[in-house]
């Protein structure tokens, strides 16, 4: 979501995020006290965690290092006592001491094959912590709890309204929320982050649960987070079985659902679908570019090229890889999973060429998928995009300027709220499935996302069209606001009708 120098002085994220929503609301004439509501978060909880953290082996500088040249190694069992930090530090647990031989001169060991290491002391250590619960009307708070070191309240307020709008598009009965700590995982181990999580859900314990507030993974955060977080909530309870649903993006054995890990880049094609049908096309053999080889890039990549789509250029934070007659998906899902590939990035694999950075969105392609971080898409990389349509897998990907750019290009948008709502939609159906005590399978997932998501996008491009319809699938005619606008705008104008039915419907208590 960062704006790029030329896209002129930056406003706030969340003022950024809410572009759309002023513009949708003067489309649809919503209802002034509804958008006075809507303007800022219910609640925002902004508080400290403290944990206890061990000792660690820190690399001593390189100045440090000719100081020290004659220390001898000590002979340390690296492995579960060391516990290596993605930082490059060492965890130091007590056990390491048994059967030890060590040298320590001024608290600097050398340990072989490894370097020298400073021993520096544990202790306690305090995190910002954040839970923004931006509206209910329409069901529990529903969203994701992210570990990074960039978070701000600014970052959280424009992620809450963005899942308030995407769960009223995605039409189930949940709101919107996120947050999330101040932290930088890669410098805390396993055990340390099971601590964070223990204590930013003993804080939340009053103010989230299954009916209340529903957590789910986001960046950092994963299946074994939210059994920490089950665990914490649950703890004591005498009835835990019955508050699975305090969380979701579980894994399939603890209680999540079948076809979560992939729903999200599902979703993604299930829209690239009906792109594709409106306009009398199939996905088979259409050239794809797909940024970002995480969770969601890789399934919208492996899902499309089973379907026959080629996927000719793919981009993550190390490297960026090319083939004009299309990657063998597969091939390069298997060198991203190598042990020995620490990142899980494409940059090495052979079934392809590599591409400067700056060329990736240059390329011929039909079908380009932001799936890594916000604000990629500015003003100038969509001034060199080939493509016919960009897919926003990914939050925020698309700045203002390059919005603008694309729609003079007449390059079709498919908006991040519709495109990658697949995964809040499942995360639904687990929290059903967690409520009924019920288990389905990735069939019945599919089949219900399918028809969820192909619905609520034809909703929107009715909406942008002006052309109201009733289909075996849909209803679009009390969603059109009388003249074209943008897919964006449509979606968001989707989402406020739905939210604003409740308002006004249910009236307000004074
Ligand atoms: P992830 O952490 O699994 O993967 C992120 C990928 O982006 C990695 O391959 C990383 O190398 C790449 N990346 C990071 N910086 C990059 C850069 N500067 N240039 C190119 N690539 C870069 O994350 P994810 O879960 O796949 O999420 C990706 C996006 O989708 C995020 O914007 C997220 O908010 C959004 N999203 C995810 C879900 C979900 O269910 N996981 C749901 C909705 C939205």
């Amino acid at each position: 979501m960062k704006a790029s120098r030329k896209d002129g002085p930056r406003k706030s994220i969340f003022d950024e995020s809410m572009e759309a929503f002023y513009r949708a609301a003067e489309h649809i004439k919503l209802n002034p006290r509804v958008r006075l509501e809507l303007e800022e978060p219910d609640f925002e909880h902004i508080f400290y965690i403290t944990i206890e953290t061990r000792d660690r082996l820190v690399p001593v500088t390189k100045e440090e290092e000719a100081h020290f040249k004659d220390l001898p190694a000590s002979s340390v069992k690296a492995g579960e006592a060391l516990e290596p930090l993605a930082n490059g530090q060492f965890v130091l647990h007590r056990r390491a001491l048994l059967k030890a031989d060590i040298t320590l001169r001024e608290g600097v060991l050398r340990i072989p094959k490894r370097g020298l290491f400073r021993i520096e002391k544990g202790g306690p250590k305090k995190f910002k912590a954040y839970r923004i619960q931006y509206n209910q009307v329409r069901g529990p708070y529903k969203g994701g709890v992210r570990y990074h070191k960039d978070v701000s309240l600014d970052l959280f307020k424009a992620l809450a309204a963005d899942m308030t709008w995407k769960t009223a598009i995605a039409d189930i009965p949940f709101g919107g929320a996120k947050g999330g700590v101040r932290i930088d995982p890669s410098a805390y181990s396993k055990e340390e982050l099971e601590h964070v999580t223990l204590r930013f859900i003993y804080k939340l314990k009053n103010v989230i649960g299954p009916y209340v507030d529903i957590p789910a993974p986001d960046v950092n955060t994963n299946p074994e987070i939210m059994a920490i977080m089950m665990r914490q909530f649950t703890d004591g309870e005498r009835m835990p079985h019955a508050m699975r649903g305090v969380v979701t993006g579980k894994d399939v054995r603890i209680g999540g659902s079948e076809g979560r890990a992939k729903a999200t880049g599902q979703g993604t094609v299930y829209c690239l679908e009906e792109w594709a049908r409106w306009r009398g096309e199939s996905l088979a053999g259409k050239r794809v570019l797909v940024q970002g080889f995480g969770n969601v890039g890789t399934a919208s990549a492996e899902i499309l090229h089973a379907m026959g789509a080629k996927v000719v250029g793919v981009q993550d934070a190390y490297g960026t890889i090319v083939n004009e007659k299309g990657l063998d998906i597969p091939a390069l899902l298997a060198h991203a999973a190598e042990p020995d590939n620490l990142r899980r990035s494409v940059e090495g694999f052979t079934g392809g060429s590599k591409l400067s950075r700056d060329d990736f969105w240059k390329v011929d392609a039909e079908i380009a998928i932001p799936a890594a971080l916000g604000g990629t898409i500015t003003g100038d990389v969509a001034e060199g995009l080939k493509v016919q349509v960009v897919a926003e897998a990914a939050n925020g990907p698309t700045t203002p300027d390059g919005d603008k750019v694309l729609r003079d290009r007449k390059i079709d948008l498919i908006p991040d709220i519709v495109c990658n709502a697949g995964g809040v939609t499942v995360s639904y159906y687990e929290w059903l499935q967690n409520l009924r005590m019920e288990h389905w399978s990735e069939a019945e997932v599919n089949n219900r996302l399918e028809r969820a998501i192909k619905a609520n996008f034809g909703i929107i491009h009715d909406i942008a069209n002006d052309s109201p319809q009733k289909t075996p699938l849909y209803d679009s005619r009390r969603f059109v606001v009388g003249k074209k606008i943008d897919m964006r705008t449509a979606a968001m104008a989707l989402a406020l009708r739905r939210i604003e039915n409740h308002y006004l419907l249910e009236g307000f208590s004074q």
